[in-house]
């Protein structure tokens, strides 16, 4: 592992970047170089509540794609495993998306030879519906009114219009039921260490990225856009390395505070007796990749015709295949109709696989999962 500041040669671009447009640089590399088929990166929509992802085969496009999108908790995982298989791909990754992506890798869904993953710290997500509400209760500003946004020392900040910024504590936000989804308030996973590099703006400064080399093709990326003459670099001081891995653990430490509160206070038969089956947390989850096959969709699940299987049945086939592998995206949260916390339980359960086992899912490299296990192929 390694380290370097990095900024873009091309002037657009470094005006475009969150930080120093390294992640857009290495992308047009990749792309001019013809290395990748395509980038996935994610742009914004309609407005900046809106991240969509996007696949880009040309290097003029990426620009509209440049800077960081709070307000878009997007997985790319499934994306991949869907349709680009068999593409050749370079990817922007949060750590839940890095660590769906290492799972389906595991899974023989995702060729890791094919993707080039470009790892982004992450602090947390806001939901585009917590977005709106927060901005319009505590900024007292019209959320249509809003330009830009941006997380900085803990504050998430707008700028209007008329260019005027307002920034609110997140930590204050938070004790309203506000500011980061659920899942990224108590998610301990900020820096994706198995993606090929990770970039961020801590231990960066003014108009530069930092990165993480975490690996040679990492190292190759790195090497290959600077003699492409698109991207710059130097050395981080020590104390910037520092203080890097210092605010990495205190948000690691804020997130175990937060598991040790909310783990102890779900109660799983209550919330799984309100599920009314509606497979929509079966459906978005990034590593449940076999849902056109899945066995809940099986004449011996349905109760009578057109009918939902048992919640409880549903639920107990999920968590025999979730409780190992579940990277804590939040996903299903995210699209519960009956606001039933499913990750935090599958995410307590995974946390407990993790005690006795040691495996974290998308994380362990050393130890696969048990289904993946030579104990079972010998079975
Ligand atoms: C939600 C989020 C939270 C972050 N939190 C931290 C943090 O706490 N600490 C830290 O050090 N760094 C954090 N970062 C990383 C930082 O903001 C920059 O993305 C990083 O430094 C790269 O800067 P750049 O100028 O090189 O990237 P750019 O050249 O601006 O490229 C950024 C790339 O990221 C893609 N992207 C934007 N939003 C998303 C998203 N939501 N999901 C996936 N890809 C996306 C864009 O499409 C673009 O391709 C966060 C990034 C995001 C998206
Ligand atoms: S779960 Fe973790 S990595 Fe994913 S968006 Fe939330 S804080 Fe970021
Ligand atoms: S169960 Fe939910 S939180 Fe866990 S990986 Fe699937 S969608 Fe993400
Ligand atoms: S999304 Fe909610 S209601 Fe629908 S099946 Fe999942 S837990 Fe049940």
């Amino acid at each position: 592992m390694s380290y370097v500041l990095a900024k873009s040669q091309n002037d657009d671009i470094h005006n475009a970047g969150e930080c120093g447009g390294a992640v857009t640089s290495i992308f047009k590399y990749l792309l001019d170089e013809g290395l990748v088929d395509g980038v996935l990166a994610i742009k914004p929509g309609d407005d900046i509540y809106d991240g969509v992802p996007t696949f880009i085969t040309d290097s003029d496009d990426l620009i509209g794609a440049a800077g960081s999108y709070h307000c878009a908790p997007t997985m790319v995982g499934n994306i991949i495993q869907k349709y680009l298989y068999d593409k050749k791909v370079a990817v922007t990754v949060k750590p839940c998306d890095m660590r769906s992506i290492d799972e389906l890798i595991k899974r023989y869904k995702i060729k890791k030879e094919n993707i080039y993953t470009i790892g982004l710290n992450c602090g947390g997500t806001v939901s585009p519906i917590t977005g709106r509400k927060m901005i319009e209760l505590y900024y007292d500003v019209d959320p249509d009114d809003v330009e830009s946004e941006e997380i900085d020392k803990g504050q998430f900040i707008i700028e209007l219009k008329d260019g005027t910024e307002k920034g609110v504590k997140i930590h204050d936000l938070e004790m309203e039921g506000y500011g980061r989804r659920n899942n990224c308030q108590r998610c301990d996973v900020k820096i994706p260490r198995n993606a090929n590099i990770a970039c961020g703006n801590w231990g960066s400064q003014d108009g530069w990225t930092f990165i993480e080399i975490n690996d040679e093709k990492g190292q190759e990326l790195i090497d290959g856009a600077k003699n492409a003459g698109i991207l710059e670099t130097k050395s981080p001081a020590d104390p910037a390395v520092e203080g890097r891995l210092k605010v990495e653990g205190i948000m690691k430490k804020m997130a175990s505070k937060v598991q040790s509160v909310k783990y102890p206070l779900v109660s799983e038969m209550d919330e799984w007796n309100r599920c009314i089956g509606c497979y929509a947390c079966r459906d978005i989850c990034p590593i449940c990749w076999c849902c056109e096959n899945c066995e809940l969709n099986k004449d011996y699940f349905t109760l009578e015709e057109n009918s939902s299987p048992d919640p409880l049945a549903f639920q107990g086939v999920r968590l025999s295949h979730m409780s190992f592998s579940c990277v804590d995206c939040g996903q299903c949260d995210d699209v519960c109709p009956m606001d039933i916390p499913v990750s935090l339980i599958f995410d307590k359960l995974q946390k407990k696989y993790y005690e006795r086992t040691g495996y974290v899912a998308g994380v362990s490299d050393d130890v696969k999962p048990p289904l993946y296990s030579p104990e079972k192929t010998e079975l």
